[in-house]
C-alpha cells in the first residue's frame, strides 16, 4: 500500500514537474511571442507615425478609430479632435459637403472606385483653406462582424496647380499653332487638317466637300491709304462676316494676307455653295465703319466641290483657287464655280506653267529693248529691257501674259535677273558702238528688290561688263501681290543702297493705282515713270491732264527725273514737252526691239528730224478744245 502510495507519490511528483516545466515553457513562449508582437507593433507604429502620407483607421460608417501625425498635419486638426468623429463634415468643402443626415447614413461601399485606385478629392483644412487630396482606401478584415477601412491621403495641390498650368499652356500653344492671332479664325495649318478630315469623312459617307476661296478686293487700297490698323479692321470684319454665314459643321479659316477659305462638308451638289457665295458677296458690300470713316471693300470668290472619293486637299484648294483667278481676271466682286470648262483651262494653264518654268530655268527668255528720248533734244538717253517669251507654238508672248505666272511658280526673280544681265550687257554693247551715254533699265519686282544680294550681283555684273553704275537704272515695279510677306521697309533700304552705289532707280507705273505717292515718300528713288494709262488720255481728258501736270510739278520740286511712257503720237510728245516733261518712251519713237536691232536703229535715228516732227505736231485740235471745255 505504502509502496503503492509511494509509487503514486512519485508519479504525482513527476507529473507536477512536467506540468511545471510545461507551464514555464508556455510562459517563455508566450513571453517571446509578446515581445515579437510588441516589436512588430512598434514597427507599425513607427511607420504610421513617420509616414508623410496621412493614415486613418475607420469603421465602415466612417468613424475614425485612429489617425497618424501626418493626417493631423494635412487636415490641420489634432488627433484627439478626430478620434471617434466622422470626418466628412470637417474635411469636405462646404459647397459640396453632404447634409448631416447623409453623413449620418453614410457607409463605405467596398465596391466603390476609391477601393480600387487613387482618387482625387477637393478637401478643406481646419482653417477653412482648401487643397487637393489624393486618396486610397483598403478594407481590412479583423475577424469581427465588419471590416475596418484604412484610408491614406496626401496633399497634391501643388501638382494639381502645376498640371492645370501645363494643361492651359498646352491649350494656349494649341491655339497659337492652329488659329490666326488677328481674326481668331483657323489658320492654314488647321484648315488643311480639317479639310483632310472632311474629305475622308466625305469619301466614307458618299457626300462632298465644298470649298470657297475668298479674296478681298480693295484691301491693299485700304491698307495703303489708311494704314495697317484700318487694314486690320477690314480683315477682322471680313472674318466676322464669314463666321456669320458658316454653320456648325463648317470651318472658316484665314489663309494668309487678305485671303480666307470656307470649308463646307456634307454637300451633295453646288446649291448650298452658291447660296453661301451670294450671301457673302452681299454681306461684304457693307463698308466697315472705322475711326469715323467708312472703309469700303469687297470680295472675289472661287468655289469648288470635291469629286466623289477625292482625298487630296491640295487638289480641291487648287480648283477653288483657279476659279478665284478666273473671277479676278474678269473684274472681281463676283464668284465662279470650278466646272468642266475651268478644268480644261486649268490643265492648259498647268502646261503653260511647266513650259514657262522650263524656259526660265534654261535661260531661254528673250529681252527686247525700247528707247527713251529726251524731249528737249530728242536724243536717245536710255533703253528699257522688256522680257519676251518666244513660244514654239504660240509665237512671242508678252510679259503681261506670263509675269504673274512666273510669280506663281516662284521664278519671277529669275526673270528679273535675266533682265538685269541683258540690260548691263546691252549697255556695254551700246558703249562699244559709240553710244556710251545711253542708260539701260530693267524691271525689278518687289520680290527681286527684297533679296539682299541684288546690290552685290548688280555691282558684280556691271564691273564684269565695265559699265558705270550711273548708266544702269532699276525700274521698281509695284507688282507686290497682297498678303505676300514682302517688307516694304526692306525694299526701301535696298533701293537706298542701290542709289548710294550710284545706280538709278525709278518708280514705275506712277499714277496707276493708289500707292504711288506713299511709295514715293518711302523709297529714295532718282526718278519716276508716269503710267501709260494716264499719259494716253491727257489730250482728251482734263483730269488726267491736270494730274500729269501736278505730277510734273511735284517731281520738279523733288528733283526727280521723269519719263512719260506709252507715248504713241508726236502730238502727245509735244504736249508733254510743253508741260516740262523730261523724257518720253513709246511707239511714237520706237517699239521694243531685239538687242541686235538696237545699234542699227540708233545709227539710223535722226534726233533733229524727230524734234522737227514733234514741234510740228500740234495737239489734236478737237480733243484739246474738248479738254479745255471740260476743265
Ligand atoms: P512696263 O514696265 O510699264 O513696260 C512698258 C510696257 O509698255 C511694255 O510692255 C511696252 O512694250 C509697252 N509700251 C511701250 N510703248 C508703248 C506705247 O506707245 N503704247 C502702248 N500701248 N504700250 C507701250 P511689255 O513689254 O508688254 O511689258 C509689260 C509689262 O511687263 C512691263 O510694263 C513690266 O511691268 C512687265 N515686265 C516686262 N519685263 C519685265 C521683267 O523683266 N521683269 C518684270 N518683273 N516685269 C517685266
Ligand atoms: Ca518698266
Ligand atoms: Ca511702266
Amino acid at each position: 500500500m505504502t509502496e503503492t502510495l509511494g509509487s503514486w507519490g512519485s508519479a504525482a511528483l513527476v507529473a507536477g514537474w512536467i506540468a511545471a516545466i510545461a507551464a514555464v515553457g508556455f510562459v517563455v513562449l508566450f513571453w517571446q511571442r509578446l515581445v515579437r508582437l510588441r516589436r512588430e507593433f512598434r514597427v507599425f507604429e513607427i511607420v504610421a507615425e513617420h509616414a508623410n502620407d496621412g493614415v486613418i483607421l475607420q469603421k465602415m460608417d466612417g468613424t475614425i478609430l485612429w489617425c497618424n501625425e501626418a493626417y493631423c498635419r494635412i487636415l490641420g486638426r489634432p488627433q484627439d479632435f478626430w478620434i471617434g468623429r466622422k470626418p466628412q463634415k470637417w474635411v469636405i468643402p462646404r459647397d459640396i459637403c453632404p447634409s448631416d443626415a447623409e453623413i449620418e447614413a453614410f457607409r463605405y461601399d467596398l465596391n466603390g472606385p476609391e477601393f480600387k485606385r487613387f482618387v482625387m478629392w477637393r478637401n478643406m483644412r481646419g482653417d477653412g483653406s482648401e487643397f487637393w487630396g489624393q486618396f486610397s482606401l483598403s478594407a481590412v478584415d479583423v475577424g469581427e462582424a465588419e471590416p475596418l477601412v484604412v484610408l491614406t491621403c496626401r496633399d497634391v495641390s501643388e501638382q494639381v496647380v502645376r498640371e492645370a498650368a501645363l494643361t492651359q499652356a498646352k491649350a494656349e500653344l494649341e491655339h497659337v499653332v492652329n488659329y490666326d492671332a488677328l481674326t481668331g479664325l483657323a489658320n492654314r495649318r488647321r484648315l488643311m487638317a480639317f479639310l483632310s478630315e472632311a474629305l475622308q469623312q466625305a469619301a466614307h459617307d458618299g457626300r462632298r466637300v465644298g470649298l470657297i476661296h475668298v479674296d478681298l478686293d480693295k484691301f491693299k487700297e485700304v491698307n495703303d491709304t489708311h494704314g495697317h490698323a484700318a487694314g486690320d479692321a477690314v480683315l477682322v470684319s471680313a472674318a466676322r462676316t464669314l463666321e456669320t454665314v458658316t454653320g456648325d459643321q463648317d470651318l472658316a479659316a484665314r489663309f494668309g494676307g487678305d485671303e480666307f477659305v470656307l470649308v463646307l462638308p456634307g454637300q451633295t451638289d453646288n446649291t448650298h455653295l452658291i447660296d453661301m457665295a451670294e450671301r457673302l458677296l452681299k454681306a461684304v458690300a457693307d463698308p466697315v465703319a472705322w475711326d469715323g470713316i467708312n472703309l469700303a471693300y469687297g470680295a472675289s470668290l472661287g468655289l469648288a466641290l470635291s469629286e466623289p472619293g477625292t482625298l487630296d486637299p491640295e487638289d480641291l484648294m487648287q480648283q477653288a483657287d483657279f476659279a478665284l483667278y478666273e473671277v479676278k481676271t474678269q473684274g472681281r466682286g463676283a464668284f465662279a464655280v470650278f466646272d468642266r470648262s475651268l478644268r480644261r483651262k486649268q490643265a492648259a494653264h498647268k502646261d503653260m506653267l511647266e513650259g514657262l518654268a522650263e524656259v526660265i530655268r534654261t535661260r531661254g527668255l528673250d529681252y527686247h529693248f525700247q528707247p527713251i528720248v529726251d524731249l528737249a533734244t530728242l536724243q536717245v538717253t536710255g533703253v528699257e529691257a522688256l522680257a519676251r517669251w518666244n513660244h514654239p507654238k504660240r509665237g512671242t508672248i508678252s510679259p503681261v501674259d506670263f509675269i504673274a505666272s512666273a510669280e506663281e511658280i516662284g521664278l519671277l526673280e529669275e526673270v528679273d535677273l535675266g533682265a538685269m544681265q541683258a540690260a548691263v550687257s546691252a549697255q556695254a554693247r551700246l558703249s562699244a558702238a559709240g553710244y556710251p551715254q545711253v542708260c539701260a533699265g530693267f524691271n525689278a519686282s518687289f520680290q527681286t528688290l527684297s533679296n539682299p544680294d541684288l546690290l552685290e550681283r548688280l555691282t558684280w555684273t556691271a564691273a564684269r561688263h565695265a559699265v558705270p553704275h550711273d548708266r544702269i537704272v532699276i525700274e521698281v515695279l509695284e507688282t507686290v501681290l497682297l498678303g505676300d510677306s514682302i517688307d516694304e521697309i526692306e525694299v526701301a533700304q535696298q533701293i537706298a543702297r542701290l542709289v548710294e552705289a550710284g545706280f538709278g532707280a525709278r518708280l514705275d507705273d506712277f499714277g496707276n493705282g493708289y500707292a504711288g505717292l506713299t511709295h514715293l515718300a518711302q523709297m529714295r528713288v532718282t526718278g519716276i515713270k508716269i503710267d501709260r494709262g494716264l499719259i494716253r488720255t491727257i489730250l482728251t481728258d482734263a483730269t488726267s491732264d491736270k494730274i500729269v501736270r501736278a505730277i510734273l510739278d511735284l517731281t520738279r520740286d523733288l528733283g526727280l527725273d521723269v519719263v512719260a511712257e506709252g507715248v504713241e503720237s508726236y502730238a502727245l510728245a509735244h504736249r508733254l514737252g510743253a508741260q516740262g516733261c523730261q523724257s518720253v518712251q513709246g511707239y511714237a519713237i520706237a517699239r521694243p526691239m531685239p538687242v541686235a536691232d538696237l545699234v542699227p536703229w540708233l545709227d539710223s535715228y535722226d534726233p533733229q528730224a524727230a524734234a522737227a516732227a514733234v514741234k510740228a505736231a500740234a495737239d489734236v485740235p478737237g480733243a484739246t478744245a474738248q479738254a479745255w471745255r471740260a476743265g
